[in-house]
């Protein structure tokens, strides 16, 4: 993890946020770098759960809604956590997750000692058990209260209660209120989906681990309303499209480049699943710090549809034709984490190997998640043809990819430079490529194209490079394409 972190700050993935006077605490803002994988992550979610499917519409909504949305949801009154306050250095804690860290104490059976007890263990001196805040040792903890996780805000010039908002912890409710609107512009029949990628906001009281929990994240949800008196394959509609949606989903992640291993599904126990939920099961990462959620799907059944209409006066139904009676549908759910997904592509391409008796630095990104797909590299930065041609390649390439010029080193730290990125093909314009106008040469006008993963290079002429890295990042196999071209020897680095 703290490789990764350090070359997300180094390459300009990620930076602390407000990081000149301090940063906020677990606050990140993605970089150069960070936003193209990022966008690329959202537009390829876009892609397959949206524009491929003849079956789902997107939406996007604003964050602030109208307060009654949260108490229809429950959020109001059960997006909380027991929190306790220390009454002497005031720090915070969950009251549930207290005993989940070490604990500090001062023991009366040794003088002046101060010691810190592993977490839920008693001192081994004196036998005691943890009663007073585990941060200071001092402090008495007050009572329990509810805290509720949402992030307060004023509308108006007045801050009273008539003008409290939140902002939203989740989409997905602006999907559920849009439903009647939805439906009637799009003359939709179901089972439809509607999607929605956003921020949303929760006021986590232990964030961290690096862009894993923040207080401000971004969500891919999409809300699958399935009509329940149907069947498919002689089960429950809603049944069947919720495995669907676990399989869909989960393949999702592997078609883009996550290896299988690390990756599994749990299901949530009966305690455990949310009070709208018939079902979770969540699809997990191993994580540096452990298998931790990557996306949950939920049957989340009629519960926010019912909701929201006993609170609005609505009717949020669907007419079944064939069996002439409204309906209220139920929705599967999956709902993923932009940022996580950042944390789990990253982590999952992230390779440290030895090349030569060095060590190389490669994120092995699938060329479509790669914030820059083909880094163009002229071999002599002093020699004004062979920039001026790679300039032009430059900008001809940057019509259809995204593509960076650099000339800031020698060739072989370039090279590295973008193995550490991802970036899956670099080219370079040498000195066979122009020939020398001095002595009436025109050069092969052919460059060479380095492959990150195998480092190999093949020899390209200009005019088929369109055509060639249309194949490469098409999903066409290295190999497959390397073979028709002439092979140049080893990377010069
Ligand atoms: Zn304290
Ligand atoms: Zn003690």
């Amino acid at each position: 993890m703290d490789a990764l972190v350090s070359l997300c700050k180094r390459r300009g993935f990620i930076f602390q946020s407000s990081e000149i006077y301090g940063g906020l605490g677990s606050a990140w803002d993605y970089g150069p770098l960070g936003v193209e994988l990022k966008r690329n992550i959202r537009n390829l979610w876009w892609q397959d759960v949206v524009h491929r499917r003849a079956d789902v519409v997107g939406i996007e909504a604003a964050v602030l809604m109208h307060p009654r949305v949260w108490e229809a949801s429950g959020h109001l009154e059960r997006f909380t956590d027991p929190m306790v306050d220390c009454r002497a250095c005031k720090r915070r804690f969950r009251a549930d997750k207290l005993d989940e860290q070490p604990w500090t104490h001062y023991c009366p059976a040794k003088k002046d000692n101060k010691f810190e007890v592993p977490a839920g263990e008693s001192c081994k001196h004196c036998g005691a058990r943890r009663t007073l805040c585990p941060e200071c040792g001092r402090g008495e903890l007050t009572e329990p209260r509810q805290f509720n996780m949402m992030l307060k805000t004023f509308l108006g010039p007045v801050e009273d209660d008539a003008a409290l908002t939140y902002l939203r912890p989740e989409t997905a409710q602006a999907m559920f209120v849009n439903f009647e609107n939805v439906l009637q512009a799009t003359r939709r029949k179901l089972p439809f989906g509607i999607a929605q990628i956003g921020r949303s906001f929760r006021n986590e009281i232990t964030p961290g681990n690096f862009i894993f929990r923040t207080r401000e994240f971004e969500q891919m949800e999409m809300e699958f309303f399935v009509n329940p008196h149907d069947t498919v394959d002689g089960r429950p509609a809603d049944e069947y499209w919720h495995d669907y949606w676990i399989e869909e989903r989960l393949a999702w992640y592997r078609r883009y480049g996550i290896r299988a291993e690390n990756l599994q599904l749990r299901e949530h126990p009966k305690e455990e699943l949310a009070h709208y939920s018939k079902r979770t099961v969540d699809i997990e990462y191993r994580f540096a710090i452990g298998w931790s959620e990557l996306e949950g799907i939920a049957n989340r059944t009629d519960f926010d549809l019912k909701q929201h209409a006993a609170f609005s006066g609505k009717s949020l139904t669907y007419f079944d034709e064939e069996r002439k009676a409204h309906v209220v549908p139920y929705v599967i759910e999956p709902a993923a984490g932009v940022d996580r997904s950042v944390l789990a592509f990253m982590t999952d391409a992230y390779h440290e190997e030895e090349v030569r008796g060095e060590k190389r630095v490669v994120l092995r990104f699938h060329p479509d998640i790669a914030p820059v797909k083909i880094a163009v590299l002229p071999l002599l930065k002093k020699r004004e043809d062979i920039v001026a041609r790679a300039r032009e390649v430059r900008d001809c390439l940057a019509r259809h990819w995204v593509v960076v010029y650099d000339d800031t080193a020698a060739i072989g730290r370039l090279y590295r430079r973008q193995d550490e990125v991802g970036t899956p093909f670099c080219l370079t314009v040498d000195v066979q490529t122009v020939g020398d106008a001095g002595r009436g040469e025109v050069g092969d006008q052919r460059v060479t194209i380095r492959d990150r993963d195998s480092m190999e290079q093949i020899r390209v002429p200009l005019a088929e490079l369109p055509a060639v890295f249309g194949r490469l990042l098409g999903g066409s196999a290295w190999a497959e394409v390397a073979r028709e071209y002439p092979r140049v020897g080893a990377d010069r680095s």
